[in-house]
């Protein structure tokens, strides 16, 4: 067949998009097809999604089904921000970030000064894990009750089982293990090592479940049953984390808050308290902070990261105190799913931006982590030090005019 009698084939639905590659004789040759058929049907030209240099050969295999080209998102750097961290030693780093937000990397890089200004941003891995939390039906609440203590009472056996299933990964806990009814919810807790994981630990996962399933009178609903929790805000992932859990904190002198903020320590304290404090208390918010998700989002779409982890990565609580006129600052994140391998940490782009910040490859998902949480705080600390200014510029006008 040729392209032309691919294309009518595709019009006239008799061919299915994924049956291009058969016909075709390369993997690109089959994305112009692709291309083609929806420049006909959409009325449109697509000459720019159409010029890339990805290798869509690689990305057809793991990142994408059928591809008709590649998206451009600008990317800009942020720097130098100096990190002191436990995996981040004492390094200056100029940070890769994705965006079409204007005006989101001039902010970011104005707290990345402050922070370098000040000696540099403490950060800390807390945790580190990933989740997986299939949905069981028993017969009853009372035999719900059995499985649950099924699943304690197998401990060591399952996690040689599920382990059997990979190299890095490790099953630490199940727990907590809930139970609704007759249902059962048993969240499998695993370190996948320097992959973000879900792949990992549904395969190991499902093996467990195989066991389950010989052993008792159950039935398995879905293998995710939303108690992961996977892509969503919820409470158990602020409190218990997921994926990488990680804090970071400084102290910057009052002179370097005036001079580079344009504010003062009160200021930006009463802009924490009533903003990311009280106002998320009273909107019943989980973010209890500014804009985690604008630096996580741009570093995720940079890196290759799963971009539907920044709803998990906009969790978390960003703190601000008033010592002596010098302000103390600080942003938790419990829950930011990250890679440093596999996913699109292999696309060519997310590497050369992975390879930026040094973290390409195994042995640096750590590295990787602090990174974030440090550019997290840079763009807490220059949004919230914006709002602060703003105040303050607005309160002297009010008293120039009384
Ligand atoms: P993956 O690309 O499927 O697997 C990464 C593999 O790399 C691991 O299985 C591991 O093999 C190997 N590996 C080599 N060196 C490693 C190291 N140093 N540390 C850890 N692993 C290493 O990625 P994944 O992280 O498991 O899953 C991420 C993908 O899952 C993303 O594409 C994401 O979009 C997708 N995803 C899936 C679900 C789902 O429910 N299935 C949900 C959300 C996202 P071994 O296992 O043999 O050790």
């Amino acid at each position: 067949m040729n392209k032309k009698e691919i294309i009518q084939k595709l019009i006239d639905g008799e061919l299915k998009l994924y049956e291009v590659e058969k016909y075709s004789s390369s993997t690109e040759e089959a994305i112009d097809t692709r291309r083609e058929f929806i420049e006909i049907v959409s009325n449109t030209e697509l000459s720019t999604i159409g010029k890339y240099n990805l290798d869509m050969e690689s990305a057809s295999k793991k990142n994408i089904e059928n591809p008709i080209g590649t998206i451009q998102i600008p990317l800009g750097i942020a720097g130098p921000i100096k990190i002191n961290g436990e995996y981040v030693e004492n390094e200056e780093l100029y940070v890769p970030l994705a965006t079409s937000e204007g005006a989101l990397i001039a902010s970011v890089n104005r707290g990345c000064s402050t922070i370098t200004e000040t000696g540099g941003v403490n950060t800390r891995i807390i945790d580190d894990k990933m989740t997986r939390a299939p949905a069981i039906k028993a017969k009853s609440a009372i035999e719900a009750i059995k499985i649950k203590n099924w699943f304690e009472k197998n401990f060591q056996n399952l996690k040689e089982i599920a382990e059997s299933t990979t190299n890095h990964g490790k099953l630490l806990k199940i727990d907590p293990i809930l139970v609704v009814g007759n249902y059962i919810y048993p969240r499998f807790v695993y370190s996948t090592g320097d992959s973000m994981g879900m792949n990992m630990v549904t395969i190991a996962t499902e093996k467990v479940l195989d066991l389950l399933l010989n052993e008792n009178d159950a039935e398995i609903i879905a293998l995710s049953g939303n108690a992961c929790v996977d892509k969503k805000p919820s409470s158990i992932n602020l409190v218990e984390g997921r994926g990488k859990s990680v804090v970071a904190d400084i102290l910057i002198p009052k002179k370097i808050v005036e001079n580079k903020l344009k504010t003062t320590t009160e200021a930006i304290v009463e802009v924490n308290t009533s903003k990311n404090l009280i106002g998320s208390a009273a909107s019943g918010s989980m973010g209890f902070n500014a804009h985690f998700a604008n630096m996580v989002g741009a570093i995720f779409l940079a890196t290759g990261q799963d971009i539907a982890h920044v709803v998990e990565g906009s969790l978390g609580i960003t703190t601000a105190e008033n010592r002596n006129g010098d302000l103390y600052f600080s942003v938790t994140m419990p829950d930011l799913p990250i890679a440093t391998i596999g996913g699109g940490t292999s696309l060519k782009t997310a590497n050369e931006s992975l390879k930026i910040l040094g973290v390409s490859g195994s042995g640096n998902v750590k590295k990787f982590a602090e990174i974030v949480i440090a550019t997290v705080l840079a763009g807490e600390l220059s949004l919230i030090g914006a709002l602060a200014a703003g105040h303050l510029a607005r309160a002297h006008k009010e008293l120039g005019r009384a």
